[in-house]
């Protein structure tokens, strides 16, 4: 039976890339996004050009309503995602002092509430296959502070907590939890950096280079395969060195 995963954030950066590694493994790859119906298209488009398959799905990871049917959509389309990428996300930074209540919230809710719904809604079937990855993006910022990223960092170690937890309550039915921690990666996540900050980044990280979202795939595809079948609870620094 093929296997079906579901990677939400898909549309672009590093969960494209993600989607893209684990259709070229054989998997089935629904592809979730928030907002961007021509680049999730454009995400199912290549995974297809290379003999994959793929689908897009729309669903805000903040509303349980569009979580619940975007699962109902995805069973339907190919099976229960035994497979899940938790990798939507979003930063707003700013400095504590002016940081608003309303911003906190909404980096919190998406990156932190979002995977936890998402990883809740997962659960169901995984429990019934006795087999499933959760495989949780958190990032560098879960293990180094970085001024102005007070909501960002806070949601990030959120999700180290939330993946070591989850590892503990579903390992013994045979479903593995890991976090992965990108340094910093290119993609439009990072494009509001002036080269003086990305220089303060490069600097601190021995390998002297930004990482390429291809590169963070390749972490995530091993631990959603067969052969990361000891892994869990496991929070991998993909960073080239900029938290060792
Ligand atoms: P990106 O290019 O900004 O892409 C973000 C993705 O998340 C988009 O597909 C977006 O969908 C989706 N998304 C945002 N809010 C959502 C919501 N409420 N519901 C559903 N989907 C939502 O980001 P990226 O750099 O690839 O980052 C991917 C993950 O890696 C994030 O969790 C990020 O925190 C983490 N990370 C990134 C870096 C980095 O340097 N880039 C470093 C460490 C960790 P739409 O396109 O439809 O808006």
């Amino acid at each position: 039976m093929t296997r079906v995963a579901l990677v939400t954030g898909a549309s672009r950066g590093i969960g494209r890339s993600v989607a893209e590694a684990l259709a070229a493994d054989g998997l089935h790859v629904a592809c979730a996004y928030r907002s961007d119906d021509a680049a999730a298209k454009e995400t199912v488009a290549l995974i297809e050009a290379a003999e994959g398959n793929a689908a897009a799905f729309r669903a805000d990871v903040t509303e349980e309503s569009d979580i619940d049917e975007l699962f109902r959509q995805v069973r339907e389309w190919a099976g229960p995602p035994l497979v899940v990428v938790n990798n939507a996300g979003i930063t707003t930074d700013g400095l504590a002092v002016t940081y608003s209540r309303a911003e906190f919230d909404r980096t919190l809710g998406v990156n932190l509430t979002g995977t936890f719904l998402c990883a809740k809604a997962a659960l169901k079937d995984m429990l019934r296959a006795r087999w499933g990855r959760i495989v949780n993006i958190a990032s560098a910022a879960a293990l180094r502070g970085n001024p102005g990223q007070t909501a960002y960092s806070a949601s990030k170690a959120g999700l180290v907590g939330l993946t070591k937890s989850l590892a503990r309550e579903v390992g013994s039915r045979g479903i593995t939890v890991n976090a992965v921690c990108p340094g910093l990666v290119e993609t439009d996540m990072i494009a509001g950096l002036n080269a003086d900050q990305r220089q303060a980044l490069v600097a601190t990280t021995p390998l002297g280079r930004l990482g390429r979202p291809e590169e963070v795939a390749a972490a995530v595809r091993f631990l959603a395969s067969e052969d990361a079948s000891l892994v869990n609870g496991a929070v991998v620094a993909v960073d080239g060195g900029l938290t060792a």
